[in-house]
C-alpha cells in the first residue's frame, strides 16, 4: 500500500467528534486521516454548548469565547402556569451558543493546522478490520490503517453495519425548527445580554430558544405527543409559536433566515461502540433527545476518551485488543445513563413542576441539577444523580 494511503488512524466524519478525536491523536504524534462526506462549512443543528466541554476545547487550543455568544445557563418556563426557573452555570468553566457551520469548520481547520490530513466530499462506504489492520473504502478509493474511528454522527455507519442501534422510543420523536433575525428592542436586548437557552414547555413537547450572535435566534419545537390537528412542518411550528406569548413577543418584527427544517429518528444507543480495531464516538455512539443540550458535549467527551485510550493502545502495540475501551465504556454508560434518566423524567414525570420550579427551596438539589446540566456527570458526590441512577429519584 503506498504511504499516502496508509495512516495510523482513519476517522470517518468531520463533525465535532471526528475533528476532536483526529486533532488529539495528531497531538500525540500519529498520522491521521479524516474523511468527510460533505464540505465545510455545512449547516448543522445543535447550537447550545455545556461548560464541561471547555477543558476539551482548551486541549484543542481553541478559545470558544471568541466569536460566540456567552451562555449564562438554562431557563425552563411553563407559560400556562406562569412558572419559570433559571439554572445559572457557576463553575470554573464557561460556555457559549454557537453557529454550528462556523464552529464545526473551526474545529476541522484547527485539526488540519495541527497536522490532520483531511479529505472532504469523500464518504466512507465500507470498513473491514482484523487483527492486523483496517481497510476503509470510500466513494473514491481505499485506505489501510491501524485503527478506524466512526464519528459519522447520526449516520452511525458502524452501528448500521453491525445492526447495533437500539432506538429509545420514550423521548422526543422529531424536531421542527427555524432561524430568525430579531428586531432590536428592549426585550430582545435582554435575551442577547443574558445569552441563556430558554426551554419553553408546550402541549406537544417543548421549544428551544437559543440566542446567537448578530441578533439571531434559533427556535425549535421538539414534538413528543401526537398532534391532533395533523399539522406538519412550517404550519406546525407557526401554530405553536403563536400559542406562546414569550416566542410571540420575541419574534415581533423579526425576519426568517432559513426555511423550516425537520429532524426525525431521535434517541438511540449503539450497543456495540467498539470492536476489533475500531471505536465510535459522538452521535455514532449514541444520541439523546436534545432537551438538556448534551449532544456536542458527549461528542467532544467521547472523542477525547477514545483518543486517549487509543493512544495507550497504539503506543504499546495493543490497539487490536478488543477490550481496549472497556474501562471508558463504563464511564460512558454512567454519563449517558444519567442524562438519559434525567430526560426520561423530564417527559414522563413531573420533574419540571416538582423539582425545577421548586428548586429555590432546595439549594443543594438546585446546585446538583446545575452540575448535571453543565455536563459534570462523573463526580462521586451528586446525590441527585445517584438517586437517578439507583432508581430512587421519583419526583
Ligand atoms: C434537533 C436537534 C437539536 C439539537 N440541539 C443540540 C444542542 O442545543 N446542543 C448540543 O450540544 N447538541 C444538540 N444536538 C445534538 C448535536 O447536534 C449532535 O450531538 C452533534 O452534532 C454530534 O456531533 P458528531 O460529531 O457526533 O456528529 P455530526 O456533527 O453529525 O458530524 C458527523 C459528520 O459525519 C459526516 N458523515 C456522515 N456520514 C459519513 C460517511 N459515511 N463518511 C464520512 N463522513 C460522514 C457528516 O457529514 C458530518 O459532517 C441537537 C440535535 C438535534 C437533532
Amino acid at each position: 500500500m503506498p504511504k499516502n494511503t496508509f495512516f495510523d488512524v482513519i476517522v470517518a466524519g468531520a463533525g465535532p467528534a471526528g475533528s476532536t478525536c483526529a486533532t488529539l491523536l495528531v497531538q500525540y504524534g500519529y498520522r491521521v486521516l479524516i474523511l468527510e462526506k460533505n464540505r465545510h462549512p455545512r449547516f448543522h443543528i445543535g447550537e447550545s454548548m455545556l461548560p464541561m466541554a471547555e477543558p476539551i476545547m482548551q486541549r484543542l487550543k481553541i478559545n470558544w469565547n471568541e466569536g460566540n455568544l456567552r451562555k449564562g445557563g438554562a431557563k425552563f418556563m411553563d407559560e400556562q402556569q406562569g412558572k419559570s426557573s433559571y439554572f445559572p452555570f457557576q463553575g470554573k468553566y464557561s460556555t457559549v451558543q454557537v453557529e454550528r457551520s462556523v464552529f464545526d469548520q473551526r474545529l476541522f481547520e484547527n485539526g488540519i493546522s495541527q497536522g490532520v490530513v483531511a479529505h472532504q466530499q469523500e464518504g466512507v462506504i465500507d470498513m473491514q478490520s482484523d487483527a492486523e489492520k483496517v481497510l476503509v473504502k470510500t466513494s473514491k478509493r481505499s485506505y489501510e490503517g491501524r485503527y478506524f474511528i466512526d464519528a459519522t454522527g447520526r449516520s452511525a455507519i458502524m452501528g448500521r453495519f453491525k445492526q447495533s442501534l437500539e432506538p429509545i422510543k420514550t423521548l422526543g420523536k422529531f424536531a421542527v425548527y427555524q432561524h430568525y433575525q430579531l428586531d432590536d428592542n428592549l426585550i430582545t436586548a435582554e435575551l442577547f445580554h443574558n445569552g441563556h437557552i430558554e426551554i419553553i414547555l408546550s402541549e406537544l413537547g417543548w421549544f428551544w430558544c437559543i440566542p446567537l450572535t448578530k441578533q439571531r435566534l434559533s427556535i425549535g419545537l421538539v414534538v413528543q405527543k401526537e398532534n391532533q390537528l395533523n399539522l406538519k412542518g412550517e404550519k406546525l411550528l407557526d401554530y405553536y409559536i403563536k400559542k406562546s406569548p414569550r416566542l410571540t413577543e420575541l419574534l415581533a418584527n423579526s425576519k426568517t433566515l432559513s426555511k423550516v427544517a425537520v429532524e426525525a429518528d431521535f434517541s438511540y444507543l449503539n450497543t456495540q461502540r467498539y470492536g476489533v480495531r475500531y471505536a465510535c464516538c459522538g452521535d455514532a455512539a449514541g444520541f439523546l433527545d436534545p432537551v438538556f443540550s448534551s449532544g456536542v458535549f458527549f461528542a467532544l467527551k467521547t472523542a477525547e476518551m477514545v483518543a486517549d485510550q487509543l493512544h495507550a493502545g497504539l503506543s504499546s502495540g495493543t490497539e487490536a485488543n478488543i477490550n481496549l475501551h472497556d474501562k471508558d465504556n463504563k464511564t460512558y454508560q454512567t454519563g449517558f445513563q444519567s442524562m438519559y434518566l434525567m430526560i426520561k423524567r423530564f417527559y414522563s414525570s413531573n420533574m419540571v413542576d416538582n423539582l425545577f420550579f421548586e428548586a429555590e427551596r432546595a439549594p443543594q438539589v438546585k446546585n446538583e441539577v446545575i452540575a448535571l446540566l453543565a455536563g459534570d456527570l462523573w463526580t462521586k458526590n451528586n446525590t441527585f444523580q445517584q438517586g437517578l441512577l439507583s432508581g430512587r429519584q421519583s419526583f
